[in-house]
């Protein structure tokens, strides 16, 4: 007799829009309520469901499609809250700035964010909590400062979400602490469930070599990054190296850098990012924008795929002049100015031509295949592996990968489909 359900009601075979249910007769709580956005910058929500019927939402880290639809449950009271303080600091300067671009396409404003993270309960690693008849709790998920795994206890079954997770060691991130685990069903991320990372350090020294042979040359390296993490990244990368060049830092990278500041527990190398902030130059307005690119150095500003923000502006600036760079440090989603200068050397939407040398470096904050084989084969009692936030390709190459290394059975639900436990 089954005692739950497990309902996809987002990131089934695709990326993102993270959105999981999981019931039994006594309630049920949500993990994540992200969302995604289509080539015209629509927002696409998860299915629905009725706050109500929710005894939890927990929210594993701020990045957009993992937080971006829980607005939508607060409209009128909500559920009960959880997540890390930093999660829930940074998750409410990131919907801000959504309503921002995209207020007119939501069904929430700037009060219903508000009153949703004051509703927040700050959890720490490892805290026990429990709500009807569930018990849970955050670990560390290695993916971004202050993000989480689950941990659920739902009567005779443990169920382990990884939500985003990474194994490898960055400067602001140490792995995620999922080993020795003991879970019977592991939902678990397959962004990248049919390739494998190269190490970090490799990528590391080309990407610093690479900025190196620019600024000597003369030229301007703009680095667009994503404004959670990934910009930190950069900065402590470069921090390490003191490299004496002029770094101009633009855009919510800064913002987001401070909230770190605040939160020196969430972060391994915490002195890189207060050196890297006390020393490089933080644009505060347009003189400084200006500045930036006049003499050779490095920009790092948000936004990472070149949809909007200073990085955007600053392309415009340096794109013509074949001694300048822009070095891509974050994935780049489909239809982006990113990915089609990748593609094709020519930003279509801006047509602008793109003279400068163009690279993209690997400096993802997801678990690869290796990492995830490696991850189950360190967890206890696994009866069932199922397979989130990634596309279907992907997913059945792992699931193969995984039913012939540990016979565990695996699944790939799709939105909207239930899996009983
Ligand atoms: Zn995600
Ligand atoms: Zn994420």
């Amino acid at each position: 007799m089954s005692s739950g359900n497990i309902r996809v009601l987002g990131s089934g075979r695709e990326v993102g829009r993270a959105a999981i249910l999981v019931e039994s007769s006594g309630g049920s709580i949500l993990l994540d309520y992200g969302v995604n956005f289509d080539e015209r910058d629509n927002p696409i929500f998860p299915e629905h469901v009725r706050p109500r019927d929710l005894s939890a939402l927990i929210l594993t880290h701020s990045h957009l499609d993992h937080v971006g639809a829980a607005p939508m449950l607060y409209i009128s009271s909500g559920p009960p809250l959880y997540a890390t303080s930093l999660t829930l600091d940074v998750s409410r300067l990131l919907l801000y700035d959504m309503i921002k671009l995209s207020g007119p396409n939501l069904p929430f404003d700037e009060s219903i964010v508000a009153e949703m993270i004051a509703r927040g309960t700050h959890l720490n690693y490892g805290e026990i909590v429990e709500v009807s008849d569930f018990k849970f709790k955050l670990l560390p998920s290695g993916h971004i400062p202050g993000s989480a795994s689950v941990l659920i206890e739902a009567r005779d079954k443990t169920i382990l979400y990884t939500s985003d997770v990474n194994v490898m060691e960055t400067k602001l991130m140490r792995p995620a602490e999922l080993r020795d685990l003991e879970a019977n069903i592991v939902i678990i991320e397959s962004t990248y469930g049919s390739t494998n990372h190269p190490p970090r350090v490799e990528t590391e020294s080309r990407f610093y070599e690479s900025i190196r042979e620019v600024v000597e040359g003369n030229g301007v390296v703009l680095i667009p990054a994503f404004s959670v993490s990934r910009g930190q990244e950069i900065l402590c990368i470069l921090a390490e190296r003191d490299p004496g060049w002029p770094i101009w830092v633009d855009g919510m990278i800064r913002d987001v850098a401070e909230l770190y500041l605040q939160n020196p527990g969430y972060i391994r190398m915490y002195g890189l990012l207060v050196k890297a902030m006390r020393e490089f130059n933080i644009v505060r307005g347009w003189h400084d924008r200006k500045m930036a690119y006049k003499e050779s150095g490095v920009i790092i500003a948000s936004s990472g795929m070149l949809k909007g923000g200073p990085s955007l502006y600053y392309l415009r600036k340096i794109a013509d002049n074949p001694r300048n760079a822009l070095f891509l440090v974050s994935f780049q989603g489909r239809g982006t100015p990113g990915r089609q200068i990748l593609e094709t050397g020519f930003a279509l939407q801006e047509e602008i031509p793109i003279r400068a040398r163009v690279e993209w470096f690997d400096f993802s904050s997801h678990i690869d295949q290796r990492g995830i084989l490696e991850l189950l084969k360190n967890m206890k009692n696994i009866e069932k592996v199922i397979l989130v936030h990634g596309v279907p390709k992907a997913q059945s190459i792992l699931a193969s990968k995984i039913t012939e290394e540990f016979g565990f059975e695996v699944l790939n639900p799709g939105v909207g489909e239930s899996i009983s436990f």
